[in-house]
C-alpha cells in the first residue's frame, strides 16, 4: 500500500478501531485515516503543574502526585473498582470502570508514590478520578502539556489518543507538491511535518505557520481541480458562432431602456466566447433585478443568428413563461421560440420536439424537461441555465458534455458573493458580473417597524393598493425544521382576508406546484393585491407593479435572505419599501441585520457582512453549490492565501504544468468527488 492509498483507507484497518469506535469516529465525519487527521486539536491540557488534594478544582483536569494506599474491589458486578490515595493534605479515590484488577495493581501499586491526572470530581465526601488517564510512577515521564480533541460520547480520551498516536507515527512521507517557491513561503515545512506538529503539544501556541501551508493545500487543491474541469472543458474545439450585430439594435428599440455598462460588458465577454472556438463555460453573476435576463437573450440572438438553436431553462414555469413572452417581445416574427414545460399536453409536447429535431425551433424556453433523454436538437448552440445555485461542479460538467461539442453554456445566479467564494464554487467557469443595477431603479427604502404599530403598516398597505400597487407579506416559517408549520401566514391571511377581502391570496410551501403558480399568475395579472407567504415566494420572478414588501419577524431570517426577499420588490421604476417587522428584545446580532439592510442595497456588500457574521457555511446557495466545506479553509479569513493560490493556479495553466505533479494533493483532496470524471 503507498502513501495515500493508506490515508485514504478506512480507518478500520487501524489496529485496535473495531466496529464500536468506527461507528463512533463516523459520527464525527471521520471515515478514513486522513480524515482523522484533521480533528486538530481544539486545545491543550497543561499537566506541567503538581496539585496538592487540598488544591484541587471539581471539573479540572489537573495532575497530582500521590501514595497508593488502599484497593478496593467489590467481588459484585457493575460496581467499580476502587484505589484510594493520598497525599499529605487528604485522600482521594481512583475510580476505575471496566478495568481488570492484575492491570491496576500494575500500574498504581500499593505503597508507591505515583503521578496520577485525570478530571477532578466530587463524590460520596471525597474527591475522585474516574479513570485517570495518565499515571506514573516517575514524575520525568508524564506528558507535561497534552493535546484535547473534540470527541463524541463513548470515545475516551485515552483510546483517541492512542489512535492517533498510532497514525501520526506511521505517517508516510509524500513527495511535495508544492512549486519552490510556494514551499519557500511557507519556511519549506512540509505536509507531513505540518500536520506533526499540528498535533504537536510542544507547538501549543503556535500553529499559524504549519496551519496555513494546510489551508493553502486546501484551497489549491480545490482551484486545481475547477482549472481541469476547466481545461477538459475548453480543450475540445467547437465550431465559431458567427454573428453581426445588427440584430440587437432591433431588439433595443423594442426595449424602453438603455443597457446598463456592466450589461453591455457581460454581453461583449460572452460574444467574444461564442465567436471563439473554445467553447463558453460562463457564469453571469449580478444581484436580483440587475437585468440578466436580457442579456442572455441577446446572447442567445446571437446563436441564433448564426444558425444554432438555444435551450433556455428556467427553475419554475412560471419564470419560463416570463422569459418566453420577454423574448416573444423583443425578437422578430422571423424567430421561432417555444415553450416547454411540465405541464405541456402530450400532443403539444410532441409537436414541440418533432419541431426541435428539425430545427424549426430557435429557441426553446422551459424548465427541467428541456434536458430528457427523448430529447433531440438539431443544432443546439447555447444553454442558458437560469438561478440555477443548486448545480454543483460535477453537475455542470456533466451537463456541458452532454450539450455536445459546439454548445456553449451560460449559468446565472443571483447570489451575490465574495471573489473567494465565486473561485471556490465557480472556479471551474468563467465570470462575468453585473455590479451596478440600472439607473433609473430607485432605491427600496427599507424601514422597521415594531409589530405593535400594525395598524399603521395595515394603514400604508391600503393606501398602497389604492395606488394601484401590489404587495408581498412574508411571514416566516415558525419552526424551521417542520417544514409545514405556515401557521404564522395563515394566520395572516386570515387577518388580511376580513380587511381586503378576495384582494388577498395565500402562498406557502404546502400547496402543491399548480396551486402556487395559480396564486402567482392571479398577482402577476392584478387579479389579487396582496400575497401573504412564507419564503417561496419564487427567486428571480418579475412583477414590475410589486412595490411593497413587509417581512414578519425579520430577526428570523439571515441578512442575505432578507436581501434575496427584499429584491422581490423595486424592479419597475416606481417608488418601493420594505417594511422589516420586528418584535421586543431585538438581539444585538438582529440589529446589525436591519441597520446593514437599511443603509445598503448592494448585494455583494451585504452577502459580505452577511459571511463576517455567521461565516461563509451558512451563506446562500454555498450548501447546495456541492461543494463540501473545507476543512481549515474559510473563504472570509483566509483571503490571501486564497488569492495566493488564484495566482499559483493561472502560473500552472500558463506554464502548462503537469497536474501529475499535484496527484497526491488532489486525491486527498478530492472534495467533490470529479478526479475520476476528468482524469
Ligand atoms: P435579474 O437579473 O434578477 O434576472 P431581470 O433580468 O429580471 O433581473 O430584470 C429586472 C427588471 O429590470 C426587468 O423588468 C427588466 O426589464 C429591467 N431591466 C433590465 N435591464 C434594465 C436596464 N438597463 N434599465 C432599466 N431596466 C432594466
Ligand atoms: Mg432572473
Amino acid at each position: 500500500m503507498n502513501g495515500i492509498e493508506y490515508l485514504l483507507s478506512n480507518i478500520n484497518s487501524i489496529s485496535g478501531i473495531g466496529t464500536k469506535t468506527s461507528n463512533l469516529l463516523k459520527k464525527k465525519n471521520i471515515f478514513t485515516i486522513f480524515d482523522l487527521l484533521w480533528n486538530l486539536p481544539r486545545d491543550f491540557i497543561d499537566r506541567s503543574n503538581i496539585f496538592k488534594i487540598n488544591k484541587l478544582e471539581i471539573g479540572k483536569v489537573q495532575t497530582l502526585k500521590v501514595l497508593v494506599n488502599k484497593y478496593n474491589f467489590p467481588r459484585i458486578r457493575n460496581l467499580p473498582n476502587k484505589v484510594i490515595c493520598e497525599d499529605d493534605t487528604g485522600k482521594i479515590d481512583c475510580i476505575f470502570f471496566n478495568s481488570y484488577e492484575g492491570y491496576i495493581r500494575k500500574i498504581l501499586p500499593l505503597n508507591n508514590e505515583v503521578i496520577i491526572s485525570g478530571k477532578i470530581s466530587f463524590f460520596n465526601k471525597r474527591y475522585q478520578i474516574i479513570n485517570p488517564t495518565h499515571i506514573s510512577t516517575n514524575e520525568n515521564s508524564v506528558k507535561k502539556i497534552q493535546p484535547k480533541y473534540s470527541l463524541t460520547d463513548g470515545l475516551n480520551e485515552k483510546k483517541y489518543q492512542k489512535i492517533i498516536n498510532t497514525v501520526l507515527k506511521s505517517l508516510p512521507d509524500l513527495d511535495e507538491w508544492l512549486s519552490r517557491d510556494m514551499s519557500k513561503r511557507f519556511n519549506n515545512i512540509s505536509w507531513k511535518n505540518s500536520i506533526l506538529q499540528l498535533h504537536d503539544p510542544k507547538n501549543y501556541n503556535k500553529k499559524g505557520d504549519f496551519l496555513n501551508r494546510l489551508i493553502f493545500d486546501e484551497i489549491l487543491s480545490n482551484f486545481l481541480i475547477s482549472s481541469s474541469v476547466r481545461s477538459k472543458i475548453k480543450k475540445n474545439k467547437k465550431t465559431k458562432k458567427i454573428f453581426d450585430n445588427g440584430p440587437i439594435s432591433s431588439v433595443m428599440k423594442k426595449i424602453n431602456f438603455k443597457l446598463t455598462n456592466d450589461q453591455l460588458m457581460a454581453i461583449n465577454e460572452i460574444n467574444k466566447d461564442l465567436r471563439s472556438d473554445m467553447k463558453m463555460f460562463r457564469l453571469l453573476q449580478g444581484d436580483v433585478g440587475s437585468g440578466k435576463t436580457i442579456v442572455s437573450l441577446i446572447a442567445s440572438l446571437n446563436v441564433i443568428n448564426s444558425k444554432f438553436q438555444v435551450a433556455f431553462m428556467a427553475p419554475t414555469e412560471i419564470l419560463a413563461k416570463q422569459h418566453y413572452n420577454l423574448a416573444i417581445k423583443i425578437f422578430d416574427n422571423n424567430i421561432n421560440v417555444d415553450i416547454l414545460t411540465g405541464k405541456t399536453e402530450f400532443k403539444e409536447r410532441k409537436k414541440i420536439l418533432k419541431n426541435l429535431s428539425e430545427g424549426k425551433i430557435d429557441l426553446l424556453i422551459g424548465t427541467h424537461s428541456l434536458f430528457q433523454n427523448k430529447i433531440k436538437y438539431n443544432k443546439l448552440g447555447l444553454i442558458i441555465i437560469d438561478e440555477q445555485h443548486k448545480f454543483g461542479v460535477k453537475q455542470r460538467k456533466k451537463l456541458s458534455d452532454k450539450a455536445g461539442k459546439n454548445c456553449d453554456v451560460l449559468v446565472m445566479s443571483a447570489t451575490p458573493i465574495p471573489r473567494t467564494m465565486i473561485m471556490t464554487i465557480y472556479g471551474d467557469m468563467d465570470t462575468s458580473i453585473i455590479r451596478s443595477k440600472p439607473k433609473e431603479r430607485k432605491e427600496i427604502k427599507t424601514f422597521s417597524k415594531n409589530e405593535k404599530k400594525i395598524d399603521e403598516i395595515l394603514k400604508f398597505v391600503q393606501k398602497q393598493i389604492h395606488n394601484g400597487n401590489q404587495i408581498f407579506w412574508v411571514c416566516p416559517l415558525i419552526d424551521e425544521s417542520k417544514k409545514v408549520d405556515h401557521q404564522s401566514s395563515i394566520k395572516r391571511y386570515e387577518i388580511l382576508k376580513q380587511i381586503l377581502k378576495n384582494k388577498v391570496g395565500l402562498l406557502h410551501g404546502g400547496l402543491e406546484k399548480d396551486e402556487k403558480e395559480k396564486i402567482l399568475f392571479k398577482f402577476l395579472n392584478k387579479q389579487i393585491d396582496v400575497i401573504v407567504s412564507t419564503t417561496v415566494i419564487e427567486v428571480g420572478i418579475d412583477f414590475p407593479n410589486a412595490n411593497v414588501i413587509i417581512i414578519e419577524n425579520a430577526n428570523k431570517f439571515g441578512l442575505s435572505q432578507l436581501h434575496q426577499l427584499r429584491g422581490r420588490v423595486g424592479r419597475g421604476t416606481k417608488e418601493s419599501f420594505c417594511i422589516l417587522m420586528f418584535k421586543n428584545n431585538l438581539s444585538e446580532n438582529a440589529k446589525k441585520r436591519i441597520k446593514i439592510l437599511k443603509s445598503t442595497n448592494d448585494g455583494f456588500k451585504i452577502s459580505e457582512e452577511d459571511m463576517k457574521l455567521r461565516g461563509y457555511g451558512d451563506l446562500l446557495g454555498f450548501k447546495q453549490s456541492g461543494v463540501k466545506n473545507f476543512r481549515l479553509a474559510d473563504p472570509i479569513h483566509n483571503e490571501d492565501l486564497f488569492l495566493l493560490a488564484e495566482k499559483e493556479v493561472k502560473k500552472i495553466e500558463k506554464e502548462n504544468i503537469n497536474l501529475n505533479k499535484y496527484n497526491s494533493l488532489l486525491k486527498l483532496y478530492d472534495r467533490a468527488d470529479i478526479l475520476n470524471d476528468i482524469v
